[in-house]
């Protein structure tokens, strides 16, 4: 009873959010999407462009961001910018904000996509890898929320931060990864309240996806894990209607929202049932 309840009112809650997503409010938006070269942030430069919005997007290979861009111009972007920077460098995060900010005239949406590549299997003590993932996943999307703070005030504009379903429940083969993202909701949520109590009105979205149809995300889990995989370009308007809805958080697919309303239920089993879908064979020692 509680479980359908509870299944109800998140299918009421993402009807609601869809009817109010105004195409027209992104016209000439000013929007920076990071890890913009492929995968999911490509998509959402795509439909950023399609609504007529200004975009700088950033990731580290120029040449792959220059065909985005070109493409975006193509798709009725009023203006489409990019800037090549690798978020494990200690001053590119800055140097990003500061060169959309100067080019757009401020920034309404700073949308928080990049990752950076990390093995998807068992934890294997290599902490340099995590210290450095967490630099790339983590660190960089506070220091670029702190840098473009100004002008989001000035804007009343909106946070955006990709998150996965492994930053709500823990997934095997993801711990560096998934710590990465569990911090992110920490951070966020909590820099959520804080600019409530302060009165500010920049919106802060979490968005929680499960698995995306991207060539990096099928190449880890093939042959390991048996899941649908959802298409990128559906994630990526679901994250931008709503970053433009304002919402707390976004979940896609759908059907997440609810499994992390009862994810702490039942522990053990929930665990059983995660490894279950990996295909695993522990090798025994004899
Ligand atoms: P991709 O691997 O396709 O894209 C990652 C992007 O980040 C690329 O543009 C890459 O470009 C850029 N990038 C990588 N390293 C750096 C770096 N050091 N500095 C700056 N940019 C960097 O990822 P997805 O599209 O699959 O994922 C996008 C978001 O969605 C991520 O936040 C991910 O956690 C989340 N997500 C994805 C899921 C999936 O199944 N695909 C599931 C759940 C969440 P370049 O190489 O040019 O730098």
């Amino acid at each position: 009873m509680l479980l359908a309840g509870t299944i109800l009112s998140a299918g009421l809650v993402g009807y609601l959010w869809r009817d109010t997503f105004e195409s027209d409010s992104l016209k000439g938006a000013r929007v920076l999407v990071t890890g913009a070269s492929t995968g999911i942030g490509e998509q959402m430069a795509y439909h950023y462009a399609r609504f007529g919005a200004q975009v700088v997007i950033t990731a580290r290979r120029g040449a792959v961001l220059k065909q985005v861009a070109e493409k975006c111009l193509k798709l009725g972007a009023e203006k489409a910018l990019y800037i090549a920077a690798d978020m494990a460098e200690p001053t590119d995060p800055d140097r990003v904000i500061k060169f959309a900010a100067k080019s757009l005239g401020g920034l309404d949406y700073l949308v928080l996509n990049h990752i950076g590549p990390s093995p998807f299997q068992m934890w294997n003590g290599d902490v340099d890898h995590a210290r450095w993932l967490m630099q790339v996943n983590y660190l960089s999307y506070i220091e670029m929320t702190n840098s473009a703070m100004p002008f989001l005030k000035q804007s009343n504009g909106s946070i955006v931060v990709v998150s996965s379903i492994a930053g709500m429940i823990p997934t095997p083969f993801t711990a560096p990864y998934s710590a990465t993202k569990f911090a992110l909701s920490g951070f966020f949520g909590i820099l959520r309240q804080e600019l409530s109590m302060k009165q500010e009105s920049i919106s802060i979205t979490v968005c929680i996806l499960g698995l995306i149809d991207t060539d990096s995300a099928l190449s880890q889990v093939r042959g390991i894990v048996e899941a649908k995989a959802y298409p990128a370009s559906e994630a990526a308007l679901a994250i931008i209607k709503g970053g433009a809805t304002r919402q707390r958080e976004v979940y896609y697919p759908g059907f997440w929202q609810p499994v992390c309303l009862i994810r702490d239920w039942f522990p053990g089993m929930r665990d059983r049932v995660i490894q279950s879908t990996y295909n695993y064979k522990a090798v025994t020692q004899t």
